[in-house]
């Protein structure tokens, strides 16, 4: 919560006594209500039990358990919202304190504003009024937009980057599971390669094996030839 020492209550005599804190003397700020049954602002509160144990309202006194805080009705709060304010910055009256946080963030023509080049070197600051005029001509605000782009550019870059490195990943993978296919299909050619060299030698021993029946045969032919003249040799 934004400060309460920006704004003050209109007819502050006015507000009821069970909306007055007893520790502050100020309307309660994010209240909290005790075992007992009374009612304080948190800090308030809190700060009092660092020291005393028993509740500080007179006609209670009960003993006081940090662990026995809890929050006070919606109904409540919403009436502490509803409480009259104005701003002591621009002197806007008639502010419901429940508003004045956003009234300070967003509307408050006084309150203090750092320039939005801050980060990147500007140390301007000056009221929301005089902000406008002065972002219009900043510098350091136009480069801080210039900035802003060509992060947003880097970050688009970045986001390519990794897609591609993501699929030359998978290249990588589908190309390693290529090279074992190809290994395995090596292997499997070394294997037909040796049975076709097993096949051809014994083709070769079957050849030699023809070769020496045939001479055996050319002999014996020859020896029939020799028998049969001699043969003749003796019919004569
Ligand atoms: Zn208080
Ligand atoms: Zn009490
Ligand atoms: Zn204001
Ligand atoms: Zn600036």
């Amino acid at each position: 919560m934004i400060s309460n020492s920006l704004y003050e209550y209109i007819d502050k005599e006015s507000i009821g006594s069970d909306l007055i804190c007893l520790l502050c003397h100020n309307p309660f700020i994010d209240p909290t209500v005790t075992q007992c049954g009374d009612t304080y602002c948190r800090q308030c509160i809190e700060k009092y039990m660092r020291n005393g144990s028993h509740c500080p309202s007179q006609s209670c006194n009960q003993l006081l358990s940090t662990d026995h805080l809890i929050p006070p009705s919606h109904n409540f709060i919403s009436i502490l919202d509803k409480l009259k304010v104005r701003c002591q910055l621009c002197e806007k009256t008639n502010i419901n304190r429940g508003t004045f946080d956003e009234h300070i963030k967003t509307s408050c023509p006084e309150c203090i504003l750092d320039c939005p080049g801050k980060n990147i070197g500007c140390q301007w600051f000056g009221s929301r009024n005089e902000h406008d005029e002065h972002t219009k001509t900043c510098l350091f605000e136009k480069l801080g937009r210039m900035v802003d782009i060509l992060y947003k550019v880097i970050e688009n870059q970045s986001l390519d980057i990794e897609k591609l490195q993501k699929e030359t990943q998978q290249q990588t993978t589908e190309i390693g599971q290529q090279k074992t296919e190809i290994e395995q299909q090596k292997a499997q050619l070394q294997q037909q390669q040796i049975q076709i060299s097993d096949i051809q030698s014994e083709n070769q021993t079957q050849k030699n094996g023809t070769a020496s029946v045939c001479k055996q045969i050319t002999i014996l032919q020859e020896e029939i030839n020799k028998l049969k003249s001699t043969a003749l040799w003796f019919c004569k």
